[in-house]
């Protein structure tokens, strides 16, 4: 079975169509500026060269249509027809506590995501019109919702509930409940394959650490803390997020600055982070540069950021009362060599020996901990897109 998988943002797309039966990526790509001038999909069929054509697509439907016709392309495409696309896998960030695995999408599931708009005001409604464009576009093809916040539900109490006034759960459903699931899941069960060890017999830690960063603590299998918390806000620090701060800090710099209703939520998300820090930039290979040579605040951004890292690593060490293996993935934990080697750095006495020339690889599978360290240091490239066709494919295949 082919299937297509589908991340919609609101104003981009990304796609990819898998064979689910060996599991080969056939072709990908990118639809950009929806609903905006210069609207543009840049298809690549594996193995050939991309293209890219500009075309107004004032709607997702449109934008979906679109990517459809890549698919079917006689050149480009990779199926001859829609018939043969046997499900679409759609990413949907937030489903609550309404879901705690991937399910197909009936009218009743749209319901509940809908219901959860008010937890991810700008990533649920274009994930739900991603949804409803596919819906009329292949009225006959089952869609499944893979979530986000789904891999965390296993999480206890005692690491979801906030110290608030306990009605605040109850009525406005606050608490935390954690994001990049889908990737968290993903590598685990990955480490334990390369370690060749029952994911059940496995304490681990996975630091997802890309523009925005989150470490998970996965024991047996299940994620029993995160770092991310009722917003992909807390937590570590990010590329331009705050990560975990004083609260009382948002109502002091709110009257301090004179700021106006959403500025201070805007400054926490978009000009904090490493970008507030260092006042380079938000991505860390320009911070690594500017740290090269000599800048004091781009150096301090690096080691706020790593300190950030060990202190959840050592919080989970806690929770967890050990880890057998920490795994790095995402853009900075796959490529960040200097970083992992900061984060790393002076563990011995909790059992963690990274080995800094098997350190030196970039975005590929490998263990680079040293044989004698009891704690093996994993690099997983994460794969999201295929996390989601595989659970689209196992819900599909058994509904006949
Ligand atoms: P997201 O999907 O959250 O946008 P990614 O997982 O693609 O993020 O990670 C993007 C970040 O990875 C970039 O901002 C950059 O800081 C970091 N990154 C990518 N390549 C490198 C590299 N070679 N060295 C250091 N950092 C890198």
């Amino acid at each position: 079975m082919k299937v297509l998988v589908i991340n919609c943002g609101s104003s981009s797309l990304k796609y990819q169509v898998l064979d689910m039966t060996t599991e080969v990526l056939l072709c990908k790509g990118l639809v950009e500026r929806i609903g905006m001038d210069g609207s543009v999909i840049t298809h690549e069929k594996i193995g050939m060269d991309k293209f890219k054509l500009e075309t107004p697509m004032k709607s997702h439907k449109e934008a979906i249509g679109h990517v459809l016709d890549a698919v079917i392309d006689s050149e480009h495409g990779v199926v001859k027809s829609m018939e043969e696309i046997g499900a679409v896998g759609h990413r949907v960030v937030h489903a609550g506590e309404k879901f705690a695995s991937s399910v197909l999408i009936t009218d009743e599931v749209k319901r509940a995501l809908t219901e959860c708009i008010e937890l991810a005001p700008l990533h649920n409604p274009p994930n739900l019109l991603g949804i409803d464009a596919c819906e009329q576009l292949m009225p006959n093809t089952p869609m499944v919702g893979v979530f986000d916040t789904a891999f965390h539900q296993t999480m206890p109490p005692e690491s979801y509930i906030y110290a608030l006034p306990y009605e605040y759960y109850k009525k406005h459903g606050i608490r935390r409940y954690g994001f990049h699931g889908t990737s968290h899941k993903y590598v685990a069960e990955r480490a334990a394959e390369i370690l060749n060890v029952d994911i059940e017999d496995l304490k681990l830690i996975t630091c997802h650490l890309g523009n925005g960063a989150s470490v998970s603590a996965i024991k047996r299998g299940k994620c029993i803390d995160t770092s991310m918390g009722f917003t992909p806000l807390e937590g570590l620090v990010m590329g331009t997020r705050c990560g975990d701060i004083d609260p009382a800090i948002v109502t002091f710099i709110r009257e301090k600055e004179h700021l106006k209703q959403g500025e201070a939520n805007e400054i926490l998300n978009k000009k904090s982070g490493v970008l507030g820090i260092s006042g380079v930039s938000s991505d860390f290979r320009d911070i690594e540069e500017a740290a090269a040579e000599g800048n004091e605040r781009a150096q301090l951004a690096l080691k706020v950021f790593a300190h950030k890292v060990r202190f959840y690593i050592g919080a989970y060490i806690a929770e967890m009362n050990g880890v057998d293996a920490i795994v790095f993935t995402a853009g900075l934990g796959e490529n960040g060599i200097a970083m992992r080697d900061i984060i790393c750095n002076d563990l011995g006495n909790l059992g963690i020996k990274l080995d800094l020339v098997k350190n030196r690889v970039r975005g590929k599978e490998t263990i680079i901990s040293r044989d004698d360290s009891k704690v093996k240091v994993l690099l997983i490239p994460t794969n999201e897109e295929l996390m989601i066709a595989r659970d689209t494919y196992n819900i599909v295949r058994n509904l006949k």
